[in-house]
C-alpha cells in the first residue's frame, strides 16, 4: 500500500533520516510520547534491504518493547535453533528465540507502526545538515537539506536530527560524522523457493568452512517455502587490504565455493528456484567508524556501527540504539547536550559486548575453532548452555574463544 504524498513541512521537532529498523523504532517511540516526528527515506515504503532476515533474541526483545513482537511473529517463520556446522561437518543446534522475516515485510511493518503512533513519512534524500540559527559553538545542527522526489532541495528545521542511514557511509560523510569509509564486512544473499525442502532445513544454519574464510555461509528458512541463502565476510577491509590480504574479494566466487562445499546448499540451489538475483551489501560493525553525536544530531543503528561482527546480526541492536536515542531525547527535550550525553553513555555501556564479538571473530578467521567448539558442545551440556547464553545475550562470546576459554572448553 502506498502512502499519500506529504507536503514537506518547514520544521519538526525530531527529523529521523532512514526508515530501517533503527529509524522506525526511534520514530515510533518518539511519536508514541507525543513528539512531532518526521521520518525520511530516500526509498519508498516497502523497499527491500539486502539481509539474512534472521531475528535473533535481541530483535525479539526490541520488538516486544515496541509492542510489535506478536505482529511480526504472525508473519515470520519461527525457528527453534541456530545450527552451527563446522568445516569437518560436525554440527550442534543451539536453542534460542529465533525467526526469519524478509526485510521488505519487517521494515514495512516497522514503518507502519511508526506512522500509527503519529510519525509522518516523506520520501526524500538527506543531502547535508543545516546549521541552527543560534550562536552556539561548535555550530549546532538545526535541520537538514533534503532532496525531494521532483529533484528540488528543501530546507527543514528540526530540534534534533537522528541519522539512521545504515552501512553505506555517504550520509555520514555529508553530516561530518564518518571516521572510516571502508565497511567492516560485506555479504551476499539470495532467496530460493524450495517447498520440497521445508522441514528438512529447519534451523538457521550457519556454516564455517575454509571456502568462506574469514566468514561463514548460511541458510535460513523463511516463510512460504522460501530460504534465504548467503555468505558473509566479516573482516573484508582487512581481508582485502591488510596483511596476508586477498587481492580481490569476489563474493560471488565465495558463494559458489560455499554451495560446492555444503551439500544442503548445493541441493537447495539444484532443486529450488532462485527468486531474483543474488545481491550484496556492506556491514558496519563494532560501534566503530563513526562519531556517535554532535550538537543537534545523533547517529543510530548501523550508521553508528551497531551490527555485531562475528555474526553480522544487526536488526535487534539497530532498533535498540534507535530506542536509546528516543529515550535520551524524551528525558532531556529541553537540554540537547544532556540528551546526547545520555545516548553516548548508553552506547558505551554496550561497547564491551561489541568488543567481545570482535574477539569471537577469530572463529571466522580460523574455522577449526568452530570444529573444536562444535565437537566439545556435542559432549558437554554445559558448553551448549553457554553457547545458548551467547545467543540469548546472557553470556559472553569472547570468553568462548579466548585462550583461557578454549583451555576450559577442552577440559570441562
Ligand atoms: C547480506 C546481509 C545479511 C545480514 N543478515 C542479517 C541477519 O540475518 N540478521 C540481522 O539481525 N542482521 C543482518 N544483517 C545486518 C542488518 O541488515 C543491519 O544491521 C540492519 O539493516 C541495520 O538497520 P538500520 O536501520 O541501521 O539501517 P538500514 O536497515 O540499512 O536502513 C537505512 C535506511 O536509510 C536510508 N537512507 C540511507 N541514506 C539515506 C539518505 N541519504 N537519505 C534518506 N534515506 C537514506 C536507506 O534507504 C534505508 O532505508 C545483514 C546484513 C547484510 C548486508
Amino acid at each position: 500500500m502506498s502512502l499519500p504524498p506529504l507536503t514537506p513541512p518547514a520544521a519538526c521537532e525530531v527529523l529521523v533520516i532512514g526508515a530501517g529498523p533503527a529509524g522506525s523504532a526511534a520514530a515510533r517511540q518518539l511519536a508514541r510520547a507525543g513528539v512531532d516526528v518526521l521520518l525520511v527515506d530516500q526509498q519508498p515504503p516497502g523497499r527491500d534491504k539486502v539481509c539474512g532476515d534472521g531475528l535473533i533474541p535481541d530483535a525479539h526483545q526490541a520488538l516486544a518493547r515496541l509492542g510489535l513482537l506478536e505482529a511480526v511473529m504472525a508473519k515470520a517463520e519461527r525457528v527453534a535453533h541456530v545450527g552451527c556446522i563446522g568445516p569437518r561437518g560436525g554440527r550442534v543446534d543451539v536453542p534460542g528465540s529465533l525467526a526469519v522475516l524478509p526485510r521488505r515485510e519487517l521494515d514495512r511493518l516497522l514503518l507502519d507502526a511508526a506512522l500509527d503512533a503519529g510519525a509522518h513519512f516523506l520520501q526524500a534524500r538527506f543531502e547535508a545538515p543545516l546549521e541552527a540559527d543560534d550562536d552556539q559553538q561548535p555550530a549546532r545542527v538545526g535541520g537538514a537539506v533534503l532532496k525531494l522526489e521532483d529533484g528540488s532541495l528543501h530546507e527543514l528545521r528540526a530540534g534534533l536530527v537522528l541519522l539512521a542511514t545504515g552501512a553505506v557511509p555517504k550520509a555520514l560523510i555529508a553530516a561530518g560524522m564518518c571516521e572510516r569509509h571502508t565497511p567492516s564486512g560485506v555479504a551476499l544473499r539470495g532467496y530460493v523457493r524450495a517447498p520440497a525442502l521445508v522441514g528438512k532445513i529447519k534451523a538457521m544454519e550457519v556454516v564455517w568452512s575454509r571456502a568462506v574464510r574469514p566468514g561463514y555461509g548460511w541458510i535460513f528458512p523463511a516463510p512460504d517455502g522460501c530460504f534465504n541463502i548467503g555468505v558473509g565476510v566479516t573482516d573484508s577491509h582487512r581481508a582485502v587490504g591488510g596483511k596476508g590480504a586477498k587481492k580481490e574479494l569476489n563474493l560471488r566466487a565465495i558463494f559458489d565455493a560455499f554451495v560446492a562445499h555444503y551439500e544442503p546448499a548445493a541441493r537447495l540451489m539444484r532443486e529450488g528456484e532462485l527468486l531474483g538475483e543474488l545481491k550484496g551489501a556492506p556491514l558496519r560493525c563494532t560501534l566503530a567508524g563513526a562519531r556517535w553525536s554532535r550538537p543537534g544530531l545523533m547517529v543510530i543503528g548501523e550508521a553508528a556501527g551497531s551490527t555485531y561482527s562475528f555474526t553480522g546480526e544487526g536488526i535487534g541492536k539497530a532498533m535498540e540504539t534507535g530506542m536509546q536515542a528516543a529515550e535520551a531525547w524524551l528525558a532531556h527535550r529541553d537540554d540537547e547536550a544532556a540528551a546526547r550525553a545520555r545516548y553516548e553513555t548508553g552506547l558505551r555501556a554496550l561497547q564491551p559486548r561489541y568488543d567481545l564479538y570482535e574477539r569471537a571473530n577469530r572463529v571466522n578467521a580460523y574455522p577449526w575453532l568452530a570444529d573444536l567448539l562444535i565437537w566439545r558442545a556435542g559432549k558437554s551440556e554445559r558448553l551448549l548452555r553457554r553457547m545458548s547464553g551467547v545467543l540469548n545475550e546472557t553470556s559472553n562470546p569472547g570468553n568462548l574463544v579466548s585462550w583461557r576459554g578454549l583451555t576450559r572448553i577442552i577440559w570441562e
